[in-house]
Formats: C-alpha cells, structure tokens, sequence
C-alpha cells in the first residue's frame, strides 16, 4: 500500500475532467454555455481538425478581469453562485466551477478577456502540474477569447478514443445547433478548418427565427412543420413540428427546450409519442423544434454535468398539456396548410440564399416510403378475420360515413375558387387520382386517402355514439397483484368510462364483467393487465383507446375505395374535398402520405424550361 498524499491540482483536475470533458463537443458546449452567461450577442466558433487540435470561441460579452483571470482556471472558481440558496435560483447555464480548470488540464488552454472598466486586454496560460498560471497583456476587445489546443495532449489513452475529425466535428456540430435553437438573440459563426459552416445572425422576428431554424433543420424540415404557439394555465408550449409524413428513420431532429435549455426526458419523448401515435409510419420518428415555458419553481434542472435531464412537479399536468397540444395541432393541418408553409419556405429560402448550400442537411425524401408495403396488413387482415361477427357493428358505423359518389361540392365551371387540391383531371393506373391546383400538379393516393377520410369519420361516428358496453356471459377472472387489484379499484370511474366493469373480487382477484362491444374478441384479461401496468407506471394509459382506434383503422382499411377501381371524376373531386375537410388527413392510417405537390417551377425545372 502507498502511502497517503494530496494529489496535484491538474491530476485531481484530469480526475474532474473525466466527468465533464469526454469529447471535444463537450470542450465546446462548455465554453459556449460559458459565453451566454456573460451575455455575449455574438459568438464566433473556430474549430480545426474536428476540435482535437484546436477550438476556439470568441464573444463579446463582459469579460474576466485581469485580477480574476488566473482565478477563472482554477477549481472551484466561479462568479455564478455565492450560497447554498443561489442553487435554488440559478439562471445561469454553469455554476460549479469545474469546467476550465478540467480543460486546462487536459489541454493547452489560454483565456484572453478584457472588460469596459479595464480598457486593456490581458491573457492567462496555464502550465505544469500545480497548473500555475502565466500573465501577460494582450489586445482584445471586451468580451474573452478561450483557446483550447492538443486536447487529451498528455493523456494519450483518451486521445486514442476520438473519432474521425468528421465524426468529432458532427457532435460539435450538434451542441452548436442545440445553443442556436435556444437563443435566437444570439448570433452564432461556426467555421472548420477555416471554412465558414453556419452563420447564423440574431434572430428578432419570426420570419428569422424561422430562417435560422430553417439553416439549422433544413428546408425540407421547415416546408413540412407546422408552427404552433399555445398557452394554457401557466404553461406555454411553441415552436415547429415536422408533419407525420416527414418522419425519420433516426430520433436525430427532435429539440426539446424547457425555459431555454436542452433537455432530454422520458416524459416529454413519451408524450410526443403518443401525440403522433396515429398518424406516424411504424418505427419512424418523428421531428420537431419546441419550446416549453414553465413557472421555474414548478421544475427542477438537474444538476448534472452533461446530462439534460428536467423533474417537473406536476408532471401528469405536463404531459398532458403536451399530448393535447401537438394531437390537435396535428390533426388539424389541412392541405391548403400545408400548402402554405411550403411556399412560405420557398420565399425565406429566396432570400437566404448565401448561406444555405452549406447549413442544409441532407434532405428525407418521401420517395423512401415508395418501395415499402404496409408492414400491419398482414396483422390487420388476420384481425379482421377474427372480427367476422363484427360486421353488425361495422354495417351500423358505416351507415353514418356517407357513399363517395355523392359529392359535397360539385366542380362547376362557374367555381370562382380553386380549392387547394383542384380539380380531378384524370385517374392513373387505378392507383392515383391527378388533379390541377393553383401551384401545379397534385397526386394523391387515393385507397391511402380514402382510409384516412374513412377512419376519421369512424372514430367522430364512434365518439358521437358512445361507447356501447357488452356484458360478459360468464366474467373473466384474472389474478393480479395486491398492488394492481388496489389501482383497478382506484380506477374503476376511468373503465367505465371505456366501457370496462372491473371489480375486485378478492385481495388478489380482478373480475371483468362488461367489456366495450367492439372489443368484444379482444384478449380482455392482457389487455386489462397491460392498462393496470401503464396507470401503475405512468398514471394514465391510452391503450383500450389505442385499441379501439387499431379496429377502426382496420375497418376502415376495408371500407375504402380498393386500387384498381374506376372513379368517376365527380367521385374524385369528392375525395379531394373530403381530404380538405377531413383532420389528419395528409397521411394514411398507416403514416404514409396520401397526396403530393408538384408545383409549377418543379415541372418546369425537369423540361429545363426558363421562365
Ligand atoms: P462555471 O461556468 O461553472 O462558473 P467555469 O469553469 O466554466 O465555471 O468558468 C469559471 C468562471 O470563469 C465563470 O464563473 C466566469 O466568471 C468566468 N468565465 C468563463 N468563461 C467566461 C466568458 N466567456 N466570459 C466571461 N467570464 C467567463
Ligand atoms: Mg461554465
């Protein structure tokens, strides 16, 4: 056994950074975090070599005096709290004093600062294993340039551990992205290797702020979101959300910010779930830029160094307010909305033109979802079978949904308006309908569209209707948990109102006595089991819903126009309207979209034809 010793400022610093500085892109989130709190406007990035050999990052903000500048690099130093109460109050992105004495420990590092009162710029190095510091005058303006060079330089077993510079300078990329999003009165400049890779001006108004979001996303992102802004009992929750059918194979475009800071958390990811639970293709993600504003005193930021975790006090309000908000907004796009927002894009994109060759990010294409068939068709036909005797119920809801041939408004001649999306001209293959609008072509999927339009109607029939409740012939007993039998009987108003009587028969037994008619087939006893397991894990469960919805969608999938019918142009002028009227009605029940634009200039563009 050695004995015992104290161990050198830069090893118990290196110790430190073990926890704070894993890659670069923590180097840089660091220092930029570091910048906003001294109330920089404009921040310029410089990187080299993906950051491994070089990162620096100039702002204009307060400034370090010359007295405090040694201090700044040292553990344990910083101006942002003073007391054990500040904590509670912090507003400021860092405050424990760790991180420039652990990347000066790990790498060559030098603060340059001047401030308003001092008039003269000075700099700091620091050097050895006490990590004593050297002082010496250097001109710069007020504000504080940090360079940090050879990172990991004399810890060669982290160094081995960084990726490709393209890889490393992606993750810097992202924390850059991130800070953008988050301060759009901020004017960020990131350059690589000299080269100029966002520039990114402060953003007032919100055809700015869309620009920027635009330059950070891609304009793809932008021309499929839909902007929404809504405030309800002291919270507020604005921002961009991408349309179902600009889902993601990859979770890699979802911002999330709670009173302006990044944060990744269960409850927030679990209520966009479920908000687009029925409009997103299975196993794609969707995206979206959001703002969440909430009393501070109802949320606790976490403490932790590099994770973005948030507790919100009253989290089932929270979610709540999340789930309803981003449900109605998506339901409510309609194509004319849609329209909009794409020649909105267009018009920012005309006049961003410097910079946006190099801020884009490759584009999702919706040609991705051409090749794939419905990966649920399969299941659905296999469920349907089961549902045979269902039929009744299905003949009694589809009575509601009126026939396709009785268009609602008829395409006259005099129509002095053209709706959004046109006029029939013409039915290709028996699969799409072609239609004339006022930018162009518009192609729609007609089965893809017509479920939609029917499935809509099916649930409005279904809730206009009431859950109509089947009392089971001989109950169904189900042994759970003491736990579980004690939540069912919390919860017994919540079944009811689904059309579910659960009673507790025992201190370990569940008897379920009525069941909704349409789920009547259903495997009672898991699907009851698996709601207890929600409400227990979450306080609320959207499954006997989500159920009801997959035997409406599967419904509706057979009530639909097949390919390879014939319409009428009456018939698809018809379609085209109730796609106009009808919520969500810009992807299938299965997430795929159910019609596209293709404008005048595209076409134009293919013949090669100036205009
Ligand atoms: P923390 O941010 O947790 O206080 P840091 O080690 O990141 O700790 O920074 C230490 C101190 O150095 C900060 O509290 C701040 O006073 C000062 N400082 C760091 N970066 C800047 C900057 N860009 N402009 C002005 N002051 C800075
Ligand atoms: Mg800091």
């Amino acid at each position: 056994m050695a004995r015992i010793h104290l161990l050198s400022p830069r090893l118990a610093n290196q110790i430190a950074a073990g926890e704070v500085v894993e890659r670069p892109s923590s180097v840089v989130k660091e220092l930029l975090e570091n910048s906003l709190d001294a109330g920089a406007t404009q921040v310029e990035i410089d990187i080299e070599n993906g950051g491994a050999r070089a990162i620096r990052v100039r702002d204009n903000g307060r400034g370090i005096d010359k007295e405090d500048l040694a201090l700044a690099l040292s553990r344990h130093a910083t101006s942002k709290i003073g007391s054990i109460d500040d904590l509670e109050a912090v507003s400021s992105l860092g405050f424990r004093g760790e991180a420039l004495a652990s990347i000066a420990s790990v790498a060559r590092v030098t603060l340059t600062a001047n401030t308003d009162a001092q008039g003269e710029g000075w700099k700091v190095e620091c050097e050895g294993q006490d990590m004593e510091t050297r002082l010496a005058p250097s001109p710069h303006p007020t504000g504080c340039t940090v360079e940090v060079r050879d990172l990991f330089f004399n810890t060669p077993a982290r160094r081995k551990f960084l990726r490709t510079e393209k890889t490393e300078f992606k993750h810097l990329e992202e924390v850059v992205k991130r800070l953008a999003l988050s301060r759009f009165d901020v004017g960020f400049v990131l350059r690589h290797n000299q080269r100029v890779v966002h520039n990114l001006r402060p953003a007032h108004q919100v055809q700015d702020q869309e620009r920027r979001a635009m330059m950070v996303c891609g304009s793809a992102f932008m021309q499929n979101a839909i902007h929404l802004d809504m405030e309800r009992a002291g919270l507020r929750l604005s921002g961009w959300v991408g349309l179902p059918a600009f889902s993601r194979s990859q979770a890699d475009l979802q911002y999330f910010f709670v009173n302006g800071r990044v944060v990744k958390d269960k409850l927030v990811t679990h209520a966009v779930r479920q908000a687009y639970r029925d409009v997103l293709y299975h196993g794609r993600h969707p995206a979206y830029i959001l703002y969440l504003e909430v009393d501070p005193a109802l949320v606790d930021v976490n403490v932790h160094p590099t994770k973005h975790e948030v507790r919100f006090r009253d989290g089932r309000t929270v979610h709540d307010f999340l789930f309803s908000t981003l449900h109605r907004a998506l339901a409510e796009v309609r194509p004319q909305d849609q329209l909009a927002q794409q020649s909105n894009v267009r018009e920012i994109e005309a006049t961003s033109l410097p910079y946006m060759e190099q801020a884009t990010m490759p584009l999702q294409s919706r040609a991705n979802y051409a090749a794939s068939s419905t990966p649920a068709a399969g299941r659905v036909e296999e469920q349907l079978a089961g549902y045979q005797h269902m039929r009744q119920s299905v003949d009694a809801l589809e009575a509601l949904v009126a026939p396709l041939e009785k268009p609602s408004v008829l395409a006259t001649a005099e129509e002095p308006e053209i709706p959004p999306l046109g006029f029939a001209v013409a039915q290709l293959h028996g699969i799409y309908i072609l239609a004339e609008n006022e930018q162009g072509l518009v192609v729609v999927d007609m089965h893809a569209a017509h479920e939609r339009t029917t499935y809509e109607r099916l649930k409005l029939a279904f809730e206009q209707q009431g859950v109509v409740a089947q009392p089971l012939l001989v109950p169904v007993s189900i042994a759970v948990s003491d736990r579980e039998a004690g939540c069912a009987e919390e919860y017994a108003d919540m079944f009811i109102q689904l059309g579910f009587v659960v009673e507790r028969a025992g201190p370990e037994t569940l008897l379920v006595r009525q069941v909704p008619g349409l789920l009547r087939q259903a495997d009672t006893e898991q699907l009851v089991r698996d709601v207890l397991s929600d409400m227990l894990a979450q306080g609320s469960s959207d499954r006997i819903r989500a159920h009801i919805n997959e035997i409406l969608s599967s419904m509706a999938c057979h009530g639909s126009v097949r390919a390879n019918r014939r319409l009428t142009i009456p018939e698809m002028n018809a379609l085209l309207r109730q796609m106009e009227a009808t919520e969500r009605s810009g992807q299938c029940n299965h997430g795929r979209p159910t019609w596209t634009q293709m404008t005048m200039v595209e076409l134009d563009k293919l013949f090669l034809r100036g205009r």
